[in-house]
């Protein structure tokens, strides 16, 4: 069940639900007051929402015998409900999340509220030597179904790499599993669960999660180092507009001097270098074993520092990041994925080198942190924009853009 009100309710309603992430529970005067509504408007909205199970009251019990606030207490008092509160549904998974990395998909039926870790309920490989991918792709999410149930959840969400055009439905490229350019993957998991899908850049999707997590932090560049590298721009709270289906590709950035040949059908990207293949890659040539885990890789670098070659990668990396921040005209930079599993010195290093080309911290501070991935929390919020109060019709659940003229195909 999808709700289309006119545009301003959804704008009200909307407003309302990210106040609610923000703040977790809420009293109905406390929303109304924070978001500047009158309180028989946003009652109005959470007595919708309920009836939707997209929120849900909670008994809180008063504090030291008070009401929770002087605005709560009124609201309580006038609606009969001693001590009740209302949240975002975290009782049922209303939403599934599917991540089509590389080698694995992840999948996991999300309730509204915000997780603050990442967490899959099911995982599954769909190999690499089979000659059709996408029907054993199909298959194995038919097994998921057992697992995860999908009669009540109000649509899919499905995060994938490469280049997405997200008011298609379409995967446009992917450098990393050409196999998604030519399937269809909506129609495949609409086969499997008979609800909206929605495809999402999964950068994109890691920037949103972040942005959940730290509403605060409102502008800024993600880069996701994993089996690929990828980045996600947030500007005043929302990813960043941009007239074709592309942004934040800086692990295409050419490094000089690099001959390794890229996914993407280039030679010399930076992400061949700084991907997790890309750096096990390196630490190979840089020692007589044929054979190096990620695990050693950490454990050479705690014991030994940042070697050369590492150095290297990471100036490379940070050069590409450093020109996105200056023509960006941003300041802070957020490292997600595999460099945040090594030492802290690798993200210290790259953080050095990152300033050292930044036009702004030559008079300014320009920050670079590391975080978690919080993929989930970033399909959540998707899934509230776009599917639960999204912006058109039912039968375009995407938002409307304008369309680049020369797009391929
Ligand atoms: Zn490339």
């Amino acid at each position: 069940m999808i709700y289309i009100p006119s545009r301003m309710g959804q704008l009200n309603r909307r407003a309302l639900l990210r106040q609610l992430q923000k703040l977790g529970v809420a009293s109905r005067a406390e929303l109304a007051k924070s978001l500047g509504m009158s309180q028989p408007t946003a009652g109005k909205i959470v007595d919708e929402l309920l009836a939707l199970d997209v929120l849900e009251e909670v008994e809180v019990p008063p504090l030291n015998g008070k009401e929770h606030s002087s605005n709560g207490g009124m609201d309580n008092v006038q609606r009969g409900r001693p001590g009740r509160q209302l949240r975002l549904n975290q009782s049922s998974a209303k939403l599934l999340g599917i991540q089509l990395g590389v080698n694995e998909t992840a999948i996991a039926g999300l309730s509204l509220a915000v997780a603050d870790e990442d967490e899959w309920h099911f995982t599954f490989n769909i190999g690499s030597a089979d000659s059709s991918p996408a029907k054993i792709w199909e298959q194995k999410l038919r097994g998921a179904v057992k697992k995860l149930g999908g009669e009540d959840f109000l649509g899919v969400l499905l995060s994938v790499p490469g280049v997405v055009d997200e008011a298609s439905n379409r995967i446009l490229f992917s450098p990393n599993i050409h196999w998604t350019e030519k399937a269809d993957l909506a129609a495949i998991v609409r086969r499997v669960w008979d609800v909206p899908v929605l495809l999402v850049q999964e950068e994109r999707v890691l920037a949103l999660g972040h942005h959940v997590a730290h509403p605060d932090c409102e502008d800024f560049l993600l880069v996701d180092f994993g089996e690929g590298v990828g980045g996600a721009i947030i500007v005043q709270g929302k990813p960043l507009a941009n007239p074709l289906p592309i942004s934040g590709e800086i692990g295409h950035t050419p490094v000089p001097g690099n001959r390794r040949q890229c996914g993407c059908g280039a030679v010399g990207c930076m992400e061949t270098l700084v991907s997790l293949r890309g750096l096990l890659e390196s630490f190979s040539a840089s020692n007589s074993r044929q054979e190096n885990s990620w695990a050693e890789l950490r454990e050479s670098i705690s014991k030994n520092g940042i070697p050369p070659w590492l150095a290297q990668t990471l100036d490379a990396a940070a050069a590409a990041i450093a020109g996105a921040l200056n023509v960006l005209g941003q300041r802070r930079v957020v490292i997600t994925g595999s460099l945040t599993e090594l030492p802290p010195a690798v993200v210290e290093h790259l953080s050095r080198a990152i300033q050292s080309g930044a036009m702004w911290a030559r008079f300014g501070d320009v920050e670079c942190v590391a975080a978690p991935r919080r993929r989930t929390a970033g399909l959540v919020a998707m899934g509230i924009d776009r599917l639960i109060v999204p912006d058109s019709s039912p039968k375009d659940l995407v938002p409307k853009r304008k369309r680049a003229a020369n797009l391929p195909h």
